[in-house]
């Protein structure tokens, strides 16, 4: 069997520039190492950017329906950051759980054409002159859209310069006995560490602390029920039910390069950073998007090559700035007294504005949005 177009992961990158590919009169198959979708969700919002994207291709409407808050702004290491006054069409931050974004591009894609197929993890694959093999597939080019521990970078042995994880954290969706927050906070370093509850609605909160506990963790430790309850008792809150637990570190890496000859890397494949301030998925779908467009044209033969190494040079210095962007709020969200006062007075002189903007994703030429 062949195709034009052979999709590493079922991520959200990985649905996004199906739905594109498929748009743009591409045939594209989906190789997704999961037995199925877990519903479960590691990010929990839209910046102004990505609104854009998705509503350009009719998509922000049902999400708006399934979202869980709408924000008057996004945040830069809990320093609030006022979305009102950037030039969008969308000047606020969609609070939607990732699941519920990746069941509506799922069904966009699969409408347009896109086949997923789950339960097949790409393993190893060739590149030749003509095309792609995976898994025993012939394609003319292949995307690894396979997240932080992406098979394709590996295979690809692409350089992916930075640094290990400093801190660990715990996320968890909990039920709670006798209630929590009704409203969406920002984070806030207290004592020595950080405890972040947001009510997704219908009795689940996301839980998020950081502390002595969780630094001396391991990524891949287990989270018990135990640890959260402790967590949420350094706040006042009493643990009912965890839904799904798991720890997340600020480790933040870069590929060196985005193409290699017929193989793509595109979203957490292609850089990896801590979730401060909410941008790695919005990421990726911006990817996907620049990405998309122009491979379909490439198929349909109305562009060259060379426009797709036009996908690196676009794409690569705008991740370089946002692992820029969580490094510096990992450093100002460091529970200590002096880097309290770095955090003051950096929030006095700041110009927030543009700090905005950059959260946004709306700080740097994003081409337009009339491809495909
Ligand atoms: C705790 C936490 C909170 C976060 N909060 C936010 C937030 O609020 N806002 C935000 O924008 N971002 C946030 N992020 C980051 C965001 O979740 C990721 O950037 C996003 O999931 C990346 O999407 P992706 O599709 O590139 O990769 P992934 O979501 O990792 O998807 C990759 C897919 O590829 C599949 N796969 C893996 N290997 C293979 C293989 N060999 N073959 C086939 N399939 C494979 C996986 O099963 C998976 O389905 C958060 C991350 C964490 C950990």
């Amino acid at each position: 069997m062949s195709t034009d177009v052979i999709v590493a992961g079922a991520g959200p990158t990985g649905l996004m520039l199906a739905g594109e590919l498929a748009l743009g009169g591409a045939r594209v198959v989906v190789l997704e190492r999961l037995a199925a979708r877990t519903g479960q969700s590691k990010a929990l919002n839209l910046q102004p950017r990505s609104a854009e994207v998705l509503a350009h291709r009719g998509l922000l409407d049902d999400i708006l329906a399934v979202a869980s808050a709408r924000l008057p702004g996004g945040h830069f290491a809990g320093i609030p950051l006022d979305y009102s006054t950037l030039r969008t069409p969308f000047p606020y931050q969609i609070g939607v759980p990732q699941a519920r974004v990746e069941e509506r591009l799922a069904a966009w894609a699969t409408g347009l054409g896109a086949e997923i197929r789950y339960g097949e993890p790409v393993g190893s694959f060739s590149q030749d002159a003509s095309g792609v093999t995976v898994n025993g597939m012939r394609a003319g080019y292949l995307v690894g859209c396979d997240g932080a521990r992406s098979v394709v970078r590996n295979g690809l042995r692409v350089d992916f310069p930075g640094r290990d994880g400093r801190m660990c954290a715990l996320v968890a969706d909990v039920t709670l006995v006798g209630g929590g927050p009704t409203r969406w906070t920002l984070p806030e370093p207290k004592g020595d560490g950080l405890l972040t509850v947001l009510p997704l609605g219908e009795g689940v909160f996301r839980v998020l602390a950081a502390g002595p506990r969780q630094t001396a963790a391991a990524k891949d430790d287990p989270v018990s029920a135990g640890e959260v309850a402790e967590a949420l008792a350094g706040g006042g809150l009493t643990l009912g039910e965890v839904r799904w637990a798991s720890r997340f570190t600020d480790a933040t890496r870069q590929a060196a390069r985005y193409r290699t000859g017929r193989v793509f890397l595109a979203g957490d494949a292609a850089h990896v950073h801590s979730p401060a301030g909410g941008q790695g998925l919005n990421l990726g779908l911006q990817d996907a998007f620049n990405l998309g467009g122009k491979l379909a044209a490439v198929i349909r033969g109305e562009s060259g090559d060379d426009l797709l190494d036009t996908y690196h040079a676009e794409r690569h210095p705008v991740a370089a700035r946002v692992l820029q962007s969580t490094r510096a709020q990992g450093v100002l969200l460091v529970p200590d007294e002096d880097v309290a006062a770095l955090r003051e007075v950096f929030a006095e002189l700041v110009d927030r504005r543009a700090l905005a903007e950059r959260v946004a994703g709306l700080d740097h030429d994003n081409g337009p949005l009339t491809r495909s």
